[in-house]
């Protein structure tokens, strides 16, 4: 896609701040320890392990995201956080990646790929994808960690996570709370306008990304046409943004 390079600029939820990328991380840490704790009414409420994570297109590190969840949330609610905000089209599946043991990684050097392939069970990977969506992220992650995620396993769309730090506070189980979000990077046209669509069949091309006014004289007609979203998705299979 044919990008400028602006600084990638994001916004903090929390006071509506704007920040780049590389400094949003600090920002956060004070912001969140400044909030007023809400005064417990006589109720106590239960603090929590709270996780900080950032999320961001694997590739695609100008589309990234700040959220808080429990450590005993299930990565299910994350899964489907970033489904909402991020990813849905057409209810593909979806998982959670983590790096393999150092075991499993030298257990599998000199063997040929046949032997790998006659050894794959697809009815096992799935049984511990579903594991690992019922299981609470502390019980698998911990701060310093980076993990991956995909959405769709044919028009993959792929995110990494990083584990950035842990507090201390009071939130639901299975919550998930946006901190920040990173503002739309200006995507153009080739004639220098702000792209407004993009064609499905054309979106791995320079051609593809397209303003108001070459989209009416594109080959391939509109009913190819995609608007360009803010999202690691944008331009893939048939995703629209989220739902309003
Ligand atoms: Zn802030
Ligand atoms: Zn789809
Ligand atoms: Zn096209
Ligand atoms: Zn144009």
């Amino acid at each position: 896609m044919a990008k400028k390079r602006a600084p990638l600029i994001g916004t903090c939820e929390l006071c509506g701040g704007q920040f780049s990328k590389a400094a949003m991380s600090r920002h956060l840490s004070k912001c969140v320890s400044q909030e007023s704790v809400p005064s417990s009414s006589g109720r106590r409420r239960k603090l929590r392990d709270v996780f900080h994570l950032r999320v961001e297109g694997r590739y695609l590190t100008e589309f990234w995201l700040h959220v808080e969840i429990a450590a005993e949330s299930e990565f299910a609610a994350l899964d489907h956080f970033l489904r909402a905000i991020w990813l849905e089209c057409c209810g593909h599946c979806s998982a959670f990646r983590f790096p393999e043991p150092a075991a499993a990684r030298a257990a599998k050097k000199g063997r040929s790929l046949e032997a790998l392939f006659a050894d794959f069970d697809m009815d096992a990977m799935i049984r511990k994808e579903q594991e690992i969506m019922d299981s609470p992220l502390g019980s698998r992650v911990k701060v310093g960690d980076v993990f991956d995620y995909e959405y769709d396993f044919g028009s993959t769309t792929e995110l990494r996570l990083k584990v950035l730090s842990r507090r201390d506070g009071i939130m639901k189980r299975n919550e998930v709370r946006l901190l920040a979000r990173n503002l739309p990077p200006e995507i153009l046209c080739q004639c220098g306008q702000p792209a407004e669509w993009v064609c499905g069949n054309c979106s791995w091309e320079l051609e593809g990304w397209l303003c108001k006014k070459c989209g009416k004289r594109h080959p391939c007609g509109d009913e190819m046409f995609l608007p360009v979203v803010n999202s690691p998705r944008v331009g893939v299979c048939a995703y629209c943004g989220p739902e309003a």
